[in-house]
């Protein structure tokens, strides 16, 4: 009886501080009317992204890719690979082979990038990149060989053909290299590999992560014609008609297209969505002001977020009996991955007990539950705008096509999607 009147007093203790906690969580709930809206409003941007001269303003770049079909499968060949851009830097050797078999062979390292380059010089960032490389090749024994490279680069970038001039628009994420925006970012790396001496490689073929993510996808499942990374940041490509990319000569076939649709709501498109939160995430951040998307979708920012959310429910009195602790007034100390391990259905509010100890908060056990669910209210926000705009790909490629009904493949990859338990 006891313990049924503790768990009692327990539950209606939460229904009646949630009820209150919910004013503050109202601004993140997004009815699916609004997500409709906001379903239209990326069309829009997404058809003046491709169009030929308002690109140069377009929030949505619409980046051609000059990738023209996805893979059959009967690819072959002895690559390197260099991925850059999300959580880690990792170095491949990747070998295609036997067409039946779709055999794919692959070693690959993972190198460290320090925030000190990551913040530094491009020379610094891309000496470090063909350092790891050389390492690499060492250990693979590969330095005698001269192998073409495939370079994912997750950031977005403006080309003129896939191996040719790649020209960085903007850092993105936690970057920020000087001297790298507005330069050819394969020419960079090519320098870097001939200031050591030590090896060289044939050609380099640049793509974003979505298309590469989209391509390897590709490789096994014909229908798959969409790539889209939930990670450190947020983007997707899809399969366009050529005839609609007015930015490339010719009107034949397709070409995939890198939307960046992290800088959806940089001109102002989203104002109506963005919450109190949601801006001071973007003044704090590196790049004030760009990523309006990305910075309510990605793994960069969801932690930051439910942070500030936290600090304002102490500050009302509904969380911690008013008390916050130093940690958690201090940004990024709520990892994203605290939202993806308090949310896991079974060990998900020990979890919560565990982090909030080591963040130095004195908790009851309502505390645990309102801190889940902000958690749950923050991620799913961020899984709406996802599959919305997600939608808005796949119904452009039904009206693209003139079909009444369209089955198709997404390839999806990134640290959210891949951790979080829903
Ligand atoms: C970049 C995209 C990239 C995405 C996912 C964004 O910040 O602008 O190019 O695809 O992150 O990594
Ligand atoms: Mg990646």
């Amino acid at each position: 009886l006891c313990l049924s009147l503790f768990f009692g007093v327990l539950v209606t203790k939460f229904v009646c501080i949630s009820m209150q906690v919910m004013k503050y969580l109202e601004p993140f709930l997004l009815s699916l009317e609004k997500l409709n809206e906001v379903s239209a409003r990326l069309r829009k941007d997404m058809i003046r992204g491709l169009e030929k001269h308002a690109h140069h303003r377009a929030a949505v770049k619409m980046l051609p890719t000059f990738v023209r079909a996805t893979p059959d499968g009967t690819e072959k060949g002895d690559f390197l690979a260099l991925d850059l851009g999300g959580t880690n830097f990792r170095v491949l050797h990747v070998r295609v082979m036997e067409e039946e078999q779709k055999m794919l062979k692959m070693d690959s390292q993972i190198c460290a990038i320090p925030q000190e380059i990551m913040l530094g010089t491009g020379e610094q960032l891309f000496d470090h990149i063909a350092a790891c490389l050389s390492e690499f090749l060492d250990s693979q024994n590969l330095k005698g060989q001269t192998l073409p490279l495939g370079f994912t680069f997750s950031f977005p970038c403006e080309q003129k053909e896939i191996d040719k001039q790649s020209i960085l628009i903007r850092w993105t994420k936690g970057f920020n290299c000087s001297g790298v925006e507005g330069e050819d970012v394969v020419k960079l790396l090519k320098e870097a590999i001939h200031r050591r001496g030590d090896y060289d490689i044939s050609s380099v073929a640049m793509v974003n992560d979505t298309v590469g993510t989209m391509m390897s996808c590709g490789y096994r499942d014909q229908t798959c014609e969409i790539g889209m990374i939930i990670g450190t940041g947020t983007n997707a490509c899809y399969m366009e008609e050529m005839k609609n990319v007015k930015r490339v000569e010719g009107e034949d076939g397709r070409m995939c297209i890198n939307t960046e649709w992290g800088g959806f709501g940089d001109d102002g498109s989203l104002e109506d969505i963005l919450t109190e939160f949601d801006k001071v995430v973007d003044r704090t951040s590196i790049n004030p002001g760009v990523h309006t998307f990305e910075k309510m979708i990605s793994g960069m920012y969801l932690g930051e977020i439910v942070r500030l959310v936290l600090m304002k429910l102490t500050e009302k009195k509904l969380l911690f009996k008013g008390e916050a602790s130093e940690a958690l007034h201090t940004p990024g100390t709520f990892e994203t991955k605290f939202i993806s391990m308090i949310e896991e259905p079974d060990s998900g509010l020990e979890n919560a007990k565990k982090i909030l100890t080591e963040l130095g908060l004195r908790w009851d056990l309502v505390d645990a539950r309102v801190v889940r669910l902000v958690c749950e209210t923050i991620s799913s926000r961020s899984a709406r705008l996802c599959a919305a705009a997600l939608a808005t790909i796949a119904n452009r490629i039904l009206a693209n096509r003139g079909l009444p009904h369209l089955k198709t493949t997404v390839g999806v990859d990134g640290t959210v999607y891949k951790k979080h338990p829903k």
